[in-house]
């Protein structure tokens, strides 16, 4: 039995003449592939499943459709809409009542409220829960990288920014999207887990202070490899080609799999990531050499302040 419901789906796949799909699916539910892929089979589909990584919607298996009608990719909200593409997301139901969690937390009466895309059907719920309780939520529409209403990516925030609250509450698992919050905002952010009922101010100064030290080490390299990104929403050609314009010792590198093995077989000093922004803030420890955000290259650069430090986000 699939957890994914996939009645509805194989409706739409049948009134549009689909046949031949590819499916799509990120770590967390890689696990589905087969329930779901063997009830498209019942139903009369000839069905591939993409086995390669996949981060999100920013990563849509194009080898996969190719030998398929549609793809269709499960667990995320469109970064962009494409042909031949249906996204699935997948929701996870919390108790709203977890939120209690954070209220002692809150300095003012009045938020801004954010999640990611798994809890967004949940945002008007959260919203009145906390209305309930005597507060004034604001809740803003994304762009068209993180469509929802209260949706934020871990590269993009204008969800957040577009509330113009001074104090946010971010509901979610993991610290990166509400850290991100505070650094696009610059307000106070409280981040809840709504499966351990945890919360707390989230500090952005650690992260800072790590980027820095990260700055420090690339200054003296003297070859930097501008990392260019061949998935599908991770292109930043114009970006990457205004970096490699600071440096004569920066050149372009394509790379599908920002991998810590292809850096280290390359054998840059540095390197600039204009892929997926949180390969550089999560997984510098994996990587041989200083992994740069494209602003931080620019003040090592000297064309941009240590006090415009700002995180790296891909807005439409
Ligand atoms: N879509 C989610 C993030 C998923 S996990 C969000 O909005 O927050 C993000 C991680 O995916 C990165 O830290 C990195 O480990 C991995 N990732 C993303 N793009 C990648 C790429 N091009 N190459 C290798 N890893 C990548
Ligand atoms: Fe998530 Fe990174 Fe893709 Fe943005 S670029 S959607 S953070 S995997």
């Amino acid at each position: 039995m699939s957890l994914i419901p996939t009645d509805d789906l194989i409706v739409r796949l049948r009134s549009r003449g689909l046949s031949r799909v590819a499916l799509q699916f990120p770590a967390g539910l890689k696990r589905e592939a087969w329930p779901v892929a063997s009830a498209l089979r019942e139903a009369g589909f000839e069905v591939v499943i993409s086995g390669d990584p996949c981060y999100g919607a920013c990563d849509l298996d194009r080898d996969a459709l190719a030998l398929a009608e549609v793809l269709v990719h499960f667990g995320h909200a469109p970064v962009e809409e494409r042909e031949n593409v249906i996204y699935e997301t997948v929701r996870s139901v919390i108790d709203v009542g977890a939120l209690a969690a954070a209220l002692p937390l809150l300095s003012g009466r009045s938020l801004g409220l954010v999640t990611t895309v798994q809890h967004v059907h949940q945002i008007d719920e959260m919203a009145a829960f906390l209305e309930e309780q005597g507060f004034r939520v604001s809740v803003a529409p994304g762009d068209g990288r993180a469509p929802l209403c209260g949706q934020v990516l871990g590269c993009n925030f204008q969800a957040a920014r577009s509330t113009g609250a001074e104090e946010i509450l971010y509901v979610g698992t993991g610290l990166f999207h509400p850290i991100g919050v505070q650094l696009a905002t610059k307000a106070r952010v409280i981040a809840l887990d709504p499966y351990t009922g945890a919360a707390e101010e989230v500090d952005a100064s650690r992260l800072i202070r790590r980027r820095f030290a990260v700055m420090e080490k690339a200054r003296d390299a003297e070859s930097i490899g501008i990392i260019v990104s061949t998935k599908s929403g991770q292109q930043r050609l114009d970006l990457a080609r205004r970096l490699v314009l600071l440096s004569e010792r920066a050149v372009l590198v394509t790379m599908r799999e920002v991998c810590p093995d292809e850096l280290l077989n390359l054998g840059f000093d540095c390197y600039v990531n204009t892929a997926c922004p949180r390969l550089a803030y999560d997984d510098q420890v994996r990587f041989p050499a200083p992994v740069l955000s494209p602003a931080e290259f620019e003040i090592i650069c000297g064309i941009r302040s240590f006090d415009d430090y700002i995180i790296d986000e891909f807005l439409s």
